[in-house]
């Protein structure tokens, strides 16, 4: 171990050792190229910072120059989930003064909270204190342990309320002025104001609900091998209900599965023929966001497991021993006893997105809506990215007349194919749908877009014909899932733009802005889907893979070991992952409970 630490440490030198070699070779040629003034100052978002220590014209110090130094833009991030980490990661933190506020000061690798509630791996092996990940950034960035109760976007401001003990010496409220907002709370559960559910379901969404639900699923089998307990209470005290059929409860039915089958059957064997599992799926399919191929592949895995599935059911209200719903297609009632419940039906808007979204006029929405560049609509200079937000993506036909006239370069009322090809670039950048369109399609050439009817090529196209050839691609506009996926590469996205901002602003690397004229700064955000994986318990997992690529088994379960393990935010918690997982094929699950 020493020995590996050694060889990372020493990458890590050779690493910011070639880096600093880089830049020093840049500025280098820089200042071969720029004017002698400019060799004494760095250009960063408010404007001109100093170099203190170098010589300025005529051998003046910057100083006596009266030159003002701006004050660096000052960066408030909400959150330190998948999107807020991922943007602070890469942030260039000497253009900015950065201030982070979150409830939770880690990073909680959420793909593997799941097989956390079974102890399969430990959850400090799955989170990253966030002191550590700004460490790394030579400690410039400022943590603020607190959750933010209030935007005050007239003002610029922030209202937080530390969550620490209160009875610890000083106040626990403050704000912080933001000339940037980072937006990226999250979501919360949802739970749909069914009846009873806030009392007695145990939710998925925390490392604390993960360790809680290991926690009851012990508690379940210790009061079902209690003395005095009838065979009817017994049962009642070891089925186990999740409610959702999407990843999170699949995923967590599995691991409850192998936990029962792989662990505790053993510990408890005389209760072992009483145990069920049931899922409830309001729609006619698990895992319905997923390949057909992959819903049905898990359907018939529960079912050789013993994991009941009921489809086509909606949950109606929860007590602390029943749990009842109704047919969807008889619209009969339905009820049974349980001893666990686990709720996993997507999520819901936090109070303070909703206060904002009150605010910024997106009152009747169900989460803050962007523009494609993570813009929060309706104000300046707050962004909003991750589960919290959705990228409203513009429809085509909405500029469809800006782009035919900015295209139409010689006014002659008609575009030719050499015209639409000179915007097709910027189109296709702008409007990405038109590319998804294309595909479907199979469409190699944009110009098979502008055939006729009968799919003969035309010379040209006047706006009627323009509109029509294009009328069908924003049928392709799909919103974007909530994932951790989409949240980091919307993390990742923006602090580049926030790093390469100035240089944007003289050079604008985005697509032409058909309606008013000139180029957008940056190019829209643009997600790459990477694949999903589905856990199914028992060594087997299903992943839809890029390129409608469909894999399923046990083959699977070790990419997923792979993928997981290289996915992990520190080599520590890589470590322990791998450790975590090699303790339970040695030894097993640990069912303590604490
Ligand atoms: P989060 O990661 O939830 O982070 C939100 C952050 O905001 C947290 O740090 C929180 O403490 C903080 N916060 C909350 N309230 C406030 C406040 N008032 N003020 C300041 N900060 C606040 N996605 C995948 O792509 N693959 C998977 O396999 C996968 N598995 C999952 C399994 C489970 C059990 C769960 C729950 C989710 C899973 N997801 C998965 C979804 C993924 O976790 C989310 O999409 C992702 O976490 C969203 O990132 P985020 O940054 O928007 O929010
Ligand atoms: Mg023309």
């Amino acid at each position: 171990m020493n020995f590996l630490m050694k060889i990372y440490l020493l990458s890590l030198l050779y690493h910011d050792l070639l880096i600093f070699q880089i830049t020093w070779l840049q500025v280098k040629s820089q200042r071969s190229k720029v004017h002698r003034i400019r060799e004494n100052y760095w250009l960063s978002s408010g404007g001109l910072i100093a170099h203190a220590d170098s010589p300025s014209e005529g051998g003046k110090s910057i100083f006596e120059l009266n030159q003002k130094v701006p004050q660096k833009k000052k960066v408030v991030v909400l959150g330190t989930g998948w999107a807020g980490t991922s943007f602070l990661k890469d942030l260039d933190i000497s253009s900015y003064d950065v201030q982070v506020v979150s409830p939770r000061n880690y990073f909680a690798f959420t793909p593997l909270l799941p097989s956390v509630t079974c102890g399969t791996v430990e959850a400090r092996s799955i989170v990253e204190p966030v002191r550590n990940i700004i460490k790394k950034r030579n400690g410039e960035i400022n943590f603020w342990e607190a959750e933010c109760l209030k935007i005050d976007q007239a003002n610029r401001k922030i209202f937080c309320r530390s969550i620490i003990d209160e009875n610890l010496a000083g106040n626990n409220e403050f704000s912080l002025q933001y000339d940037y907002l980072i937006i990226a709370i999250g979501a919360q559960v949802n739970t749909f104001n069914t009846s009873g559910v806030l009392e007695h379901c145990h939710f998925l969404k925390e490392v604390e609900d993960a360790q809680k639900i290991r926690r009851t699923v012990i508690d379940c089998f210790e009061k079902a091998v209690l003395p005095g307990l009838t065979e009817e209470e017994r049962k009642t005290n070891l089925h186990f209900v999740v409610v959702g059929g999407g990843p999170t409860g699949i995923e967590f039915a599995a691991e409850l599965h192998d936990f029962v089958h792989e662990d505790l059957v053993n510990i408890y064997p005389s209760v072992k023929d009483l145990v069920n599992i049931t899922v409830i799926q309001s729609g006619d399919h698990i895992l319905n966001s997923f390949d057909e191929r992959i819903s049905s592949f898990a359907e018939r895995k529960f079912q050789r497991d013993g994991i009941q599935v009921l489809t086509g059911h909606r949950v109606v209200s929860v007590s602390d021993r029943l749990i009842n719903m109704k047919n969807k297609t008889t619209g009969n009632d339905d009820s049974m006893p349980h001893g666990m419940v686990v709720w996993s039906t997507g999520v819901g808007t936090h109070p303070v997105v909703k206060d904002f979204m009150e605010q910024v006029g997106q009152g009747n929405r169900r989460v803050l809506a962007t523009d494609e560049w993570l813009r929060v609509k309706g104000c300046e200079n707050v962004y909003a990215l991750g589960d919290c937000a959705t990228v409203d993506q513009k429809k085509i036909m909405e500029d469809i007349s800006e782009i035919f006239k900015a295209a139409d370069k010689d006014n002659s009322g008609t575009l030719t194919i050499e015209e639409f090809q000179d915007v097709i670039e910027d189109v296709i950048i702008r409007y990405p749908q038109v590319e998804l369109y294309l595909n479907s399609k199979h469409l190699f050439d944009v110009a098979d877009l502008l055939r006729d009817t009968d799919g003969n090529d035309r010379l040209e196209v006047d706006i009627e014909g323009f509109k029509l050839a294009l009328s069908h691609v924003d049928t392709q506009m799909k919103s974007l899932p909530a994932t951790a996926q989409v949240a980091a590469q919307q993390g990742a996205y923006l602090s580049r733009c926030f790093n390469i901002w100035d240089k944007c602003k003289d050079n604008p690397e985005g697509p032409r802005k058909f309606r008013s004229g000139g180029r957008h700064e940056f190019r829209p955000f643009r997600y790459r889907h990477l694949g999903q994986f589905a856990p199914l318990g028992g060594e087997q997992a299903a992943a839809e893979l890029p390129g409608d690529w469909v894999s399923m088994g046990h083959s699977t379960q070790w990419l997923w070991y792979s993928v997981y393990a290289s996915k992990q935010v520190s080599w520590r918690t890589r470590f322990l992952v791998i450790g975590d997982w090699s303790r339970r094929y040695i030894f097993g699950r640990d069912s303590s409970r604490i």
